[in-house]
């Protein structure tokens, strides 16, 4: 492999950029030469794949959003823009890919490996949803969890002065991770994630005991998987002996300058992801597990859906009594 090339896919994450940066400076140090791909599987279809240089990755280590940019591409579900994409690539003779993204990427890359065997590919899961099994955490998550957190401590504020209950609607797709997290790291008082069910009236009892007792307010934690944080309130807020807020968050959560966190396992996946290329590895993808890189096939990761933790759970769901 003397040439590979680098995308970003999917939804944005922080941290796609300091995977970007030390996916191509590994490489660079290896002697590649290292092209960068726009929008994701667009730029591969419609050929905007540039050769990139060090100048290109340098400072943006620590820049939320991604600089390679991302974009849905529907054409890439079709075996046809597939052939074009892969085209693309061997004109420049670009043998390996890098590709940074969610299970939806991953699923696009393996069709592209699957079809193109000359092409190989690898997986990097960028994503703040921390949905994808075989890795403890994705590229983004805690930066997210971060953010969700930072907004907790100044909802809290203003639900405690009102005396209020506040539902916060997070994201995390099907997954409640980031609200499970959020809740357990920021002490929710409640916790709706989809995995799990929860029963309205349980969160009531428990909201108008805790007022009994001089607690002054409430931060429950509402997963977007679940439905909406307004549902729930509105179905609550006759039986709660408090006013009811909600607030979504939304995509503040994509964004911001990556934690310390997700700059290590960014920077070591990437150059960890280069360095499988160029031993011949095609079609897996890259995790983190006990603190170690691992690697499965590509398909794993919609093959098997990644689990709660039930003990971090169950501490979640005494805490937040
Ligand atoms: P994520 O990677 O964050 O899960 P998406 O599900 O939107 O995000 O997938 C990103 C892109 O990957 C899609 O726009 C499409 O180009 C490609 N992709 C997703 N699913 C498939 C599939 N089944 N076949 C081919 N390409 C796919």
């Amino acid at each position: 492999v003397k040439n590979i090339a680098i995308l970003t896919s999917g939804g944005d994450s922080p941290g796609m950029n300091t995977a970007v940066r030390a996916a191509a400076k590994f490489a660079f140090d290896k002697g590649l030469t290292v092209f960068g791909i726009r929008r994701g599987y667009a730029g591969m279809v419609n050929d905007d794949i540039y050769e990139m240089e060090p100048k290109d990755v340098s400072g943006i280590i620590d820049r939320g959003g991604t600089t390679l940019l991302t974009a849905r591409c529907l054409e890439f579900h079709e075996a046809k823009y597939r052939a074009q994409a892969a085209a693309n690539l061997r004109k420049r003779n670009i043998e390996g890919v890098v590709v940074i993204g969610g299970d939806g990427s991953y699923r696009g890359a393996n069709y592209l490996s699957l079809e193109h065997p000359d092409i190989k590919v690898i997986g990097i899961p960028g994503t703040i949803d921390n949905d994808i099994a075989g890795t403890d955490y994705t590229i983004g998550f805690d930066t997210a969890l971060n953010t969700v957190l930072e907004a907790m401590s100044k909802l809290r504020d203003t639900a405690t002065s009102h005396e209020r209950t506040y539902f916060l609607e997070v994201m995390g797709r099907d997954s409640g991770e980031l609200a499970l997290y959020s809740c357990l790291a920021g002490g929710g008082d409640g916790l709706f994630i989809p995995e799990k069910e929860f029963a309205l009236d349980d969160l009531a009892d428990l909201v108008n005991t805790r007022r009994q007792k001089g607690k002054l307010s409430d931060l429950v934690l509402v997963s977007e998987g679940v439905g909406s944080a307004a549902e729930i309130a509105s179905k609550l807020k006759n039986k709660i002996h408090s006013s009811v807020r909600v607030t979504i968050l939304g995509h503040v959560q994509r964004g911001g300058a990556p934690s310390a966190l997700d700059r290590l396992l960014a920077t070591k996946m990437g150059a960890y992801g280069v360095k499988r290329l160029l031993e011949g590895a095609s079609g897996i993808m890259i995790g983190i597990e006990s603190n170690e890189l691992t690697e499965y096939p590509i398909g794993y990761a919609w093959e098997n859906k990644k689990k709660i933790n039930d003990n971090d759970y169950e501490l979640a769901m005494i805490l937040s009594k």
